[in-house]
């Protein structure tokens, strides 16, 4: 995986210091957090004589679109399965259908039994399908974000910060339960390593006091957080249950209207970070985060920090977001 950059930006938000992870900028097809996901479910698929992907999402996926253009990429098939409540024309599925990925909408009740029901059919017909959940969420998914993390944690060497906090848009819980497994896997090899100097110790100290925030876009409390918990422990079974309860944080404070849905300050966010920044977010996930973190900040009177917010990409939801403003 090509490492993302991480760009300190011009302003300060709420008096602290902000840097972006560019995840948006991973190199495949507008990249984003399901482009690393992506990436490693395809090892995977790689190493078996599979003919089909399977996988589901709504219109807006940028999942669906990944994995549509890694299948395409291979002469693959892939079928999506989607929820007829969220089938609005998007950016992102106008590329899965140029992709030729074969779309299934049904009503989200449905979406369970209609992917049973499409596996035993592909493989009644000799095909070999591979399954991946939605959101490439599972141990493969959480996985390229303990990478992440450790990337992370060697681009503060190289840029001589230690993040606070790191804020991102928590959905499936994937990408919360690899930073958070990162963090902690981190933090017990530092600590049992005994050649720290006074400066590693130091960092190591910081690092245990960082905060990792998810802001659910779309999840309430307690589902959005107990799934993330359920993944880490699904991941690293042999992580001690206080610290994982203490380090999770899933604040689902900004879902307000719903998935996709904007009650005002997300577009101006959106707008704001553009001008100021040179930056594109999106309504559904980096515009409702990062319009979240200031708020976070502000109402707890956070100040004078450095703090990491991660944009998981979604390039083509911009687009929609601008082609909605007039
Ligand atoms: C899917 C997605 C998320 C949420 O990631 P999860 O691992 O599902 O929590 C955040 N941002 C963007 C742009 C996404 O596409």
């Amino acid at each position: 995986m090509i490492k993302t950059p991480i760009i300190k930006l011009r302003n300060s938000y709420a008096d602290n210091s902000v840097y972006i992870k560019r995840e948006d900028m991973i190199p495949y097809s507008f990249g984003g957090n399901k482009a690393r996901k992506g990436v490693l479910f395809f090892e995977d698929i790689d190493k078996g004589d599979y003919d089909t992907v399977v996988t589901y999402g709504s219109s807006h996926s940028n999942h669906c679109r990944i994995i549509a253009n890694m299948a395409k990429q291979r002469g693959m098939d892939c079928i999506l399965i989607g929820p007829t409540e969220v089938s609005d024309e998007t950016f992102n599925s106008k590329l899965m259908d140029l992709l030729g990925a074969k779309l299934i909408m049904v009503p989200v009740e449905k979406v369970h039994d209609t992917i049973e029901n499409t596996l035993e059919d592909l493989k009644s017909k000799g095909k070999k399908p591979y399954f991946i959940q939605g959101g490439g969420h599972g141990n493969i998914g959480t996985r390229a974000y303990v990478e992440c993390y450790e990337e992370i944690v060697a681009q503060e060497k190289e840029l001589g910060v230690n993040f606070d906090y790191i804020f991102f848009a928590s959905g499936t819980g994937t990408t919360h339960a690899g930073l958070v497994v990162g963090q902690l896997l981190s933090l017990s090899s530092e600590c049992n390593s005994k050649e720290l100097d006074s400066l590693e110790t130091k960092a190591v100290k910081k690092e245990a006091s960082q905060q990792i925030i998810g802001i659910s876009i779309a999840r309430q409390n307690p589902r959005g957080r107990d799934v993330v918990l359920d993944s880490i422990r699904e991941y690293a079974p042999d992580l001690d249950e206080n610290e994982i309860q203490n380090k999770t944080i899933f604040i689902d404070d900004y879902v307000k209207s719903g998935y996709g849905l904007d009650d005002g300050k997300v577009s101006q966010t959106i707008a704001r970070v553009l001008e100021n920044e040179g930056i594109p977010l999106d309504v559904t996930y980096t515009g409702k985060a990062f319009s979240g973190m200031v708020d976070y900040l502000k109402t707890n009177q956070i100040k004078d920090k450095n703090i990491l917010f991660i944009h998981t990409g979604g390039t083509p939801l911009f687009f929609d977001w601008l082609r909605a403003t007039e």
